[in-house]
């Protein structure tokens, strides 16, 4: 029988592994002595657990430091093919699944389209029928995974591994997806909202590496956010923070999918960029892409408004402009609430137009409260389109560590 003193000691031992773990991850290779100079740990607990997780093959030795005198310091570095887990980023058009090894990169992957329209049974097989090939495609044995990790559109109650009525996906509503996977697999399964789980792969790998406290904003066809607090997702009470996309920015705005009037979802997403891009060509605007679509303006897609802004037509710049006014305005409202250490913006919009990236962050800069001002707080996503995949995948890994 372990006492409350026994679980406290073996809670601080993994609270220790995880901090020495993802010390090395982020500053590897490195010795012990830098360990030790830049975490709050003893020289005697480093050198326990290093050579614990030497052992366990999670660590090793890699070479030897520059000696300034005596024997030269080992370096450690992580063993990036320890362990590995499989990725599932799910949206609207298509399942990316990928095995991450435990350095958060992709070793293999594969993006398949799927009829996001489709009844409940046929995305259900498209989503296993993608694990089964990624896991065969890495050639990898079964017990080298540590678990599968699915990043899904919300809302979903991922305590209890439900999807519940994704707005996009209708035949994914109330599905025990968790469930489903784990059974199938055998493997600890987990899912997440998408948001969240990019939050997450920014602050393990991305613009994030190193801080404690910030927020990721999804600015692609919708407009999602994830929060971290200290390290960890912060889903609410019981799920459902992060929904920045639903809070109210224009009084009088257009109805957005949720039923509510004016989100910002609903003026400034990928979606109001192309109604409104339909609007303007019905009303005749000069410009190269009006006159591409002109009379046929619900064939524009996201993707023609992008490339019309980079080759800088003025109907698609004020379009992105327009929407950076919204999402800034929003974020400076974020900065005076939550004042993160850094909000890391990606999705669509921000990895195709460096632009609408800094429009963002000078709106969102010149109307925070300027106590709270601070430039480096808004960056632009490292990881890009790839965000949620690894970041499924970090969460078997994050599982997995908080097991250990
Ligand atoms: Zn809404």
């Amino acid at each position: 029988m372990i006492d409350n003193k026994g679980k406290n000691i073996r809670h601080v031992k993994n609270i220790n592994r995880h901090v020495i773990l993802q010390f090395i991850r982020d500053n590897g290779p490195i010795t012990k002595v830098e360990i030790a100079a830049q975490t709050s740990l003893s020289f005697t607990a480093i050198n326990n657990l290093v050579d614990e997780l030497i052992r366990e093959h999670l660590i090793s030795e890699t070479g030897y430091d520059i000696s300034s005198g005596g024997r030269k310091p080992i370096l450690l570095d992580i063993n990036p093919d320890a362990v590995y887990t499989v990725g599932v980023h799910l949206s609207a058009s298509t399942i990316k699944s990928a095995v991450i090894n435990f350095r958060g990169l992709p070793v293999v992957q594969e993006e398949a389209k799927f009829d996001s329209t489709a009844d409940r049974d046929t995305i259900v097989s498209r989503i296993i029928q993608s694990v089964e090939s990624i896991l065969s495609k890495s050639k990898l044995p079964r017990e080298r995974f540590v678990g599968i990790g699915v990043a899904s559109p919300g809302p979903l109650d991922p305590n209890k591994g439900l999807i519940l009525s994704p707005p996009n996906i209708p035949g994914l509503a109330s599905v025990p997806l968790r469930d489903i996977l784990q059974d199938r697999f055998g493997m600890t399964t987990l899912i997440e909202k998408d948001a969240n789980v990019m939050a997450l792969s920014e602050l393990w790998y991305g613009a994030g590496r190193g801080l404690n406290n910030m927020i990721y904003v999804d600015a692609d066809i919708g407009i999602g956010s994830g929060i971290i607090f200290n390290r960890k997702i912060y889903q609410g009470f019981p799920y459902g923070a992060g929904e920045i996309g639903h809070g109210t920015i224009d009084l009088d705005g257009p109805r957005c999918n949720c039923g509510n009037y004016g989100c910002l979802e609903a003026v400034a997403s990928g979606m109001a960029i192309i109604r409104r891009a339909g609007e303007e060509i019905r009303r005749g605007v000069g410009s190269e892409l009006a006159a591409k679509y002109f009379e046929r303006e619900d064939a524009v897609d996201i993707g023609a408004i992008i490339e019309a802004a980079q080759r800088q037509d003025p109907l698609a710049v004020n379009l992105l402009n327009e929407s950076a006014r919204y999402v800034g305005i929003a974020l400076a409202n974020v900065i005076n609430m939550i004042t993160p250490e850094s909000i890391v913006i990606g999705g669509l919009l921000v990895n195709e137009c460096p632009d609408y990236f800094k429009q963002i962050k000078g709106i969102a800069l010149s109307r925070c409260f300027a106590t709270f001002h601070k430039d480096s707080m808004l960056q632009p996503s490292e990881l890009k389109h790839q965000a949620g995949v690894i970041g499924a995948g970090t969460l078997g890994i994050e599982q997995y560590l908080s097991n250990g």
